[in-house]
């Protein structure tokens, strides 16, 4: 059974996907990492980041693989790297590349399906495209405001000041909202959640509802 965890950054996503998968006793993935590490793949060859082709190549010829909640690349943790000014900067643009997702969604549908088909994943397009039979969705949604102070909290933007933190959640936003491939929004089947006053635990527990509720249904 996959729990499919989508939303835009700022919404508590990770932080929610985490405890949602300790109390079900299941494994995560946050596949916003995996395209965090394509990005450094690309990165790194100097692959030049508006050419799908060189990008794709570079991405190809690396291996991204998560293990216990790490992002590797080659066989090495970028677990630090992926929260890096220049990945965050340049993850929207590298996944906006058709051949790029489709790449990267096979390693997330793999990653998967070696657990036995049961995670709880996080994303931007999980319940509508990685796996739209998944049969609990959530699309977690938070007001601007909230957002951005609790970007301001991580440690990744801790040195920035909070209009340039807005300035970059709205410009991410609108690239991923707007892109022609798997664009940010809400599978017409999914639950919506507004964390902006709500704690983690909170937020769990209705999660928690859905699940039992599918159960009930018989859809689990
Ligand atoms: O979730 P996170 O902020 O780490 O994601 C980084 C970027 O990766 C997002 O801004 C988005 O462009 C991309 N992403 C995506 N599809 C996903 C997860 C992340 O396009 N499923």
């Amino acid at each position: 059974m996959v729990i499919a965890i989508d939303g835009p950054s700022g919404v508590g996503k990770s932080t929610v996907t985490r405890r949602l998968a300790t109390v079900m006793g299941l494994e995560f993935l946050d596949t916003g990492a995996t395209y965090r590490a394509a990005t450094i793949a690309a990165l790194r060859t100097g692959a030049d980041l508006t050419d799908e082709d060189t990008v794709l190549a570079a991405v190809t010829a690396s291996e991204i693989a998560y293990a216990d909640g790490t992002i590797l690349l080659d066989g090495e943790s970028v677990a630090e790297e992926v929260r890096s000014d220049a990945v965050t900067k340049n993850a929207s643009a590298v996944s906006a590349f058709p051949r790029v997702r489709e790449h990267v969604v096979e390693m997330q549908r793999r990653w998967v399906s070696d657990r036995g088909g049961s995670a709880v994943v996080e994303g931007r397009d999980i319940g509508t495209v990685v796996f739209p039979d998944a049969p609990v969705k959530i699309f977690l949604t938070a007001d601007p405001e909230v957002r951005a102070a609790r970007r301001a909290g991580d440690a990744e933007a801790a040195h920035q000041a909070v209009s340039d933190i807005v300035a970059d959640l709205n410009r991410r936003d609108h690239a991923d909202s707007t892109r022609k491939t798997s664009p940010l929004r809400p599978a017409a089947d999914s639950v919506e959640v507004n964390t902006s006053e709500m704690g983690i635990e909170e937020v769990v527990l209705e999660i928690l509802e859905v699940v039992a509720d599918r159960f009930e249904q018989g859809r689990l």
